[in-house]
């Protein structure tokens, strides 16, 4: 196993859109293993690729005792929604309600290539969009309403890990907390 350092916000890489995954080798198989085994190490509920590094469009969960993986994932919604708590292992320490769809149906292939479906509610569904969002360079705190994102963003801003000056090469910041468990 090998568990990776989870870069935190104000890393570029969080930032960036990632890529679709066209080759389904052993490399994809060795990243899904990583993200398996970081996303399990911090512990979190969820982890996309770009959070260690990886702009490939790739996830893990772990909800409800299931852990899985999709690659290249498209999302169709439910109208109905959901209010509750999220945090990201990217964004240590902090957790605020965020609205997210209460169902969620995700299409995309496993690690061997095969197409595949995942249907989730409440966490689960939570933890797929929030994922999917981390594949499109999009943070929770984006998603937040008006109020709630701007204590979020002092809450960021007064963190102990956030702004420590780059070094060159820059050093990567390892995720020091768990987020209650709520870390995506
Ligand atoms: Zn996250």
């Amino acid at each position: 196993m090998s568990i990776q350092s989870i870069r935190l916000f104000g890393d570029p890489v969080l930032r960036t859109p990632a890529s679709p995954v066209v080759d389904f080798d052993l490399e994809l198989r060795k990243l899904v293993q990583d993200l398996t085994d970081t996303m399990l190490d911090a512990p979190g509920a969820g982890l996309a690729a770009p959070q260690i590094g990886v702009g490939l469009r790739v996830f893990t969960w772990n909800v409800d005792g299931e852990v899985g993986h999709l690659v290249n994932p498209d999302l169709s919604l439910s109208d109905e929604t959901q209010d509750g708590d999220e945090g990201c292992l990217s964004i240590p320490d902090l957790v605020f309600d965020c609205r997210r769809a209460l169902h969620v149906v995700a299409k995309g292939y496993d690690m061997h290539g095969e197409p595949v479906a995942i249907e989730g509610s409440e966490l689960l569904a939570r933890a797929i969009q929030h994922e999917t969002d981390h594949l499109d360079g999009i943070l929770f705190v984006e998603r937040l309403d008006p109020e709630t994102r701007k204590l979020a963003m002092r809450a960021i801003r007064e963190a102990e890990w956030f702004g420590a000056p780059q070094m060159t090469p820059p050093t990567i910041k390892v995720s020091p907390h768990p987020t209650r468990g709520l870390g995506l």
